[in-house]
């Protein structure tokens, strides 16, 4: 074959242990729950920057140093990201990645994250906490797009590696990862029931 691929674009999808994911992520909701109601700074903050919707990303971003169930998510995790990064090649060079950052959303009807990349990170990524049916997908970009300025658009259908974007299913107890560079959204929640999430990176320390 003359034509190989190159500098392919790895995205990882897995639940976050092989048992028990109902029950974890049941206590998950629980304490973004209890989060949600006594953060008001950020319910302040959301009323402006997130409507229809709560995140702490604007006030609370150090769960996994502070809540016992977000010290739990953080140690599952990081078996995922190492497994990430040793498949990415990643040299580490005695330094290892760790998380810095870690937020609850919480999108009810009509909440919308719209397109955006996780800056100062190396790996970025969200665990789903209560995803009720037809809930939005996460949506990722292809992140050379902005460099095809002359290029035809592609075939549809057209070979996998060759899609300038994909949407992952969500579902409580998943994991996804990715790198921080990849633009990625969720388009608006057409549920009534709310769609919960944990987001976090991880930086090379
Ligand atoms: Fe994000």
């Amino acid at each position: 074959m003359p034509i190989k691929p190159w500098f392919p674009t790895f995205i990882y999808d897995s639940p976050l242990q092989p048992r028990g994911n109902d029950a974890f992520a049941r206590a998950l909701l629980d304490d973004c729950q209890k989060i949600r109601a006594h953060d008001r700074a950020g319910q302040r903050w959301c009323r402006k920057n997130y409507p229809a919707g709560y995140t702490s990303y604007g006030t609370m971003t150090n769960l996994h140093q502070t809540f016992s169930t977000f010290i739990d998510l953080e140690a599952k995790i990081r078996r995922h990201v190492n497994r990430f990064a040793r498949r990415l090649d990643m040299n580490l060079q005695g330094a290892r990645l760790a998380m810095t950052d870690c937020w609850v959303n919480v999108m009810s009807r009509h909440a919308v994250h719209s397109l955006h990349l996780h800056p100062l990170a190396v790996v970025s990524g969200t665990y789903y906490v209560a995803t009720p049916p037809r809930s939005s997908r996460l949506r990722f970009e292809d992140p050379r797009l902005d460099k095809l300025m002359g290029a035809p658009p592609k075939r549809d259908p057209c070979r996998p590696e060759n899609r300038q974007q994909v949407s992952y299913d969500v579902a409580a107890g998943k994991l996804i990862l990715f790198e921080s560079w990849l633009r990625h959204e969720v388009a608006s929640n057409p549920t009534r029931g709310e769609r919960v999430s944990i987001s976090f990176n991880y930086n090379w320390v």
